[in-house]
């Protein structure tokens, strides 16, 4: 890949500099975000001002409102767009964007396309994705929620787990058991579930840091049309891989900017730090370790180049997803230690403690940076796609017999 922007694309970044200062003015404070419907509302119209301006969907059919652009004007587009995402509610459709959208329009139906992708590029639907169960995580193939094919629908029974922000979603991606005689992976179905069906209960669920992002979803008697089928009936898996390839692949480079940008925050943080009478940015040893998580932080971006370029040759994406997946939640990790480190004895102080330095931000990312190293599959998972399904290593024979979220 060449990384160096033609003149024409340079011209591209200048006039989406220019239209962001107008959409989103600095001068202008972005909206409080205190309440889960003026988070929903912020990230609406945060969306919405992207899809009536033409930046939205940079990759997408223009029959849907898309750009039908080039990878590099998404790049642009993502890298500029960081500084104005997360203080406008973004992350909620996280999944929306990075995973339903990709999937709906490689693997689902002109009728499912038609009806779901211009919504999500203009904001109107959040989405979630429902796959992990209270006994299926790491080996997702053994989700035992049931859907039984009645005439023109599917009658689901079950419980999902961990659902991300499944309490401010319209729809969510579904992966269910349609048939209980095939081998656990071949009798699994993907399916498009509104959640304000009648048979479906939410239940929040709080965090370590005290927020409340994740839930529980029961699903009783939940009738589903058949044509929110993606793929053939019991070949859901194989939807369910694209997925998650999405989920990983996808996620790297905006991650690289996301965590850029907490790093320059980290080091303006320090900046204002002395111990032992001098500045903490003179300690050797934290110098060192700075360095570190930068350069780490350089070949995150790079490996997320790779892999957008990888996306962009094939369609799908492969295995690789999963080496920036285990690189960039470890490299979260390692950097908000060495934020704790940095704040001294100050890192005790949690989020609306007076004394907190940028009120306790720094310790609710440590906190959920645990959750990184579990979330779109665990680093041990990862380690055992990667030797065997990148590097081709020989099965753990231990537990070749259990196909995980791979
Ligand atoms: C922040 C966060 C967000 C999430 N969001 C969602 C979401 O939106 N939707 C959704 O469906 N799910 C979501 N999840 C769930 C997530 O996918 C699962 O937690 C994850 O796949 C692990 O499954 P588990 O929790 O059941 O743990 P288990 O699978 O029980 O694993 C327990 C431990 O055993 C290890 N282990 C398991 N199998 C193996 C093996 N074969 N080899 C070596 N070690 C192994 C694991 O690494 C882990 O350390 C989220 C989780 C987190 C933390």
């Amino acid at each position: 890949m060449d990384f160096r922007l033609t003149p024409e694309d340079e011209k591209y970044r200048q006039e989406f500099r220019a239209w962001l200062e107008k959409a989103f003015p600095t001068n202008e404070p972005p909206p409080k975000l205190d309440t889960l419907e003026a988070e929903k509302n912020a990230y609406q119209n945060y969306q919405r001002k992207l899809f009536d301006g033409g930046y939205a969907g940079i990759r997408y059919p223009k029959e849907y409102g898309g750009q039908e652009g080039t990878l590099m004007q998404q790049i642009i587009v993502n890298e500029e767009l960081t500084p104005y995402t997360d203080a406008r509610g973004a992350y909620i459709n996280g999944i929306g964007m990075g995973m339903a959208l990709p999937t709906i329009n490689a693997a689902g139906t002109k009728e499912q396309k038609d009806m779901f992708i211009r919504k999500l590029l203009d904001g109107t639907h959040v989405w979630v994705q429902a796959f992990s169960e209270p006994n299926a995580g790491s080996d997702v193939a053994s989700i035992t929620t049931r859907a039984v094919k009645k005439g023109d629908h599917y009658l689901v029974n079950g419980q999902k787990v961990w659902t991300t922000y499944a309490h401010q979603a319209d729809y969510s991606l579904l992966l269910v058991r349609t048939n209980p005689d095939k081998p656990k992976h071949k009798g699994l179905s993907y399916l498009l579930l509104d959640l304000k069906s009648p048979g479906v209960e939410i239940r929040r669920i709080k965090q370590i840091s005290g927020e409340a992002h994740f839930n529980e979803i029961f699903l009783e008697d939940v009738k589903i049309p058949t044509n929110m089928l993606v793929g053939k009936e019991d070949d859901g898996w194989r939807t369910a891989l694209t997925t998650l390839g999405f989920e990983r692949a996808a996620g790297d480079l905006a991650t690289a900017y996301r965590y850029m940008r907490w790093f320059d925050r980290m080091i303006e943080m320090a900046r204002g730090i002395t111990r032992r009478g001098k500045p903490i940015l003179e300690d050797p040893g934290i110098r060192q370790r700075i360095a570190e998580c930068y350069a780490r932080l350089l070949m995150l971006k790079y490996t997320g180049f790779r892999n957008a370029n990888k996306v962009e040759s094939g369609g799908v994406p492969g295995p690789e997803g999963s080496i920036g997946k285990l690189f960039h939640s470890t490299l979260f990790a390692k950097m908000t230690e060495l934020a704790m480190e940095i704040q001294g004895p100050y890192h005790q102080l949690m989020k609306g403690s007076p004394q907190a330095l940028l009120d306790g931000d720094f310790q609710t990312s440590f906190l959920m940076a645990r959750g990184s190293l579990i979330a779109a599959g665990s680093t041990e998972i990862m380690k055992n796609i990667i030797g065997e399904r990148v590097l081709h290593l020989p099965k753990d024979m231990a537990r070749a017999a259990i196909t995980e979220r791979s």
